[in-house]
């Protein structure tokens, strides 16, 4: 008797998660409202340079995100006329938990439960409605660190996680991350290798059949990176030259199959 409660507790659960996932599917791959996106800023590494940085934030400086979004998606002839609306939050004082950059899938899973606990928790703000999509920008001093850590963009749960730069000149290459790690929210995939961080041909080049092939002028966002040549690339100045290639306009429902 308890033990078919139980499994019919535990089932209900499945379905209901189930069920979540795919309205949140739904809901995301539409493209017959505007899309809101919530970017929760907060100090990545405690320094008072990145500190400075976040409060100097505006919503100007993601004006990019709205723009890149429309460009593209009327590129693919998706009706909508603001497909994203990326908008900021206050600050947030606690650091969303960390993921180990060995953790297998196990750890994956728990770490993207304790994602959800914390995102659920960290993103109420009284008087400003919640964005469907959220966002977590943790911004570091360029001095303490050569390169960021990996960022991490969820489809289920509909969370991100980017590492960003505390410099106005970065601003830009920081909007390509938080598109790109938006974008996987939205299920996109990677379109880079994952050893090298070479962009893959020819899903991840913006004009595959430009000839000469290089360099390319633009990137393609799930690639994140302009091939120069066979062996270089290098991420654009920002989201201006990065465009959606077909592969991920399909992946996110901008066209069908
Ligand atoms: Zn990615």
């Amino acid at each position: 008797m308890w033990k078919n409660i139980r499994i019919a507790l535990l089932l209900l659960v499945l379905a209901a998660v189930a069920i979540n996932a795919l309205l949140d599917r739904i809901a995301t791959q539409g493209w017959k409202d505007t899309l809101w996106v919530g970017i929760f800023p907060l100090n990545g590494d405690g320094t008072p340079m990145a500190q400075h940085y976040v409060e100097g934030l505006t919503a100007e400086d993601f004006s990019g995100i709205d723009e890149f979004f429309a460009r593209e998606a009327h590129r693919y002839g998706v009706a909508i006329e603001q497909p994203v609306h990326a908008e900021l939050y206050p600050q947030g004082s606690e650091l969303p938990p960390a993921l180990a950059h060995d953790a297998g899938p196990l750890g994956v899973a728990w770490w993207s439960l304790k994602m959800r606990w914390f995102a659920a928790h960290a993103t109420e703000v009284p008087g400003r409605a919640p964005p469907r999509i959220r966002l977590f920008v943790l911004y570091h001093d360029p001095a303490t660190l050569d390169r960021v850590p990996d960022s991490h963009g969820l489809q289920k749960g509909l969370i991100g996680v980017v590492h960003a730069f505390a410099l106005s000149a970065m601003a830009g290459s920081n909007n390509i991350v938080i598109a790109h790690e938006l974008m996987h929210t939205l299920g996109a995939s990677d379109k880079y290798d994952l050893g090298s961080g070479a962009p893959l041909y020819p899903l991840g080049f913006a004009e595959p059949d430009r000839e000469p092939l290089y360099p390319q002028v633009r990137a393609e966002i799930m690639a994140g990176r302009r091939a120069l040549s066979r062996q270089d690339f290098e991420m654009p100045q920002g989201l201006r030259d990065v465009v959606v290639g077909s592969a991920t306009a399909l992946e996110i429902r901008w066209t069908r199959p």
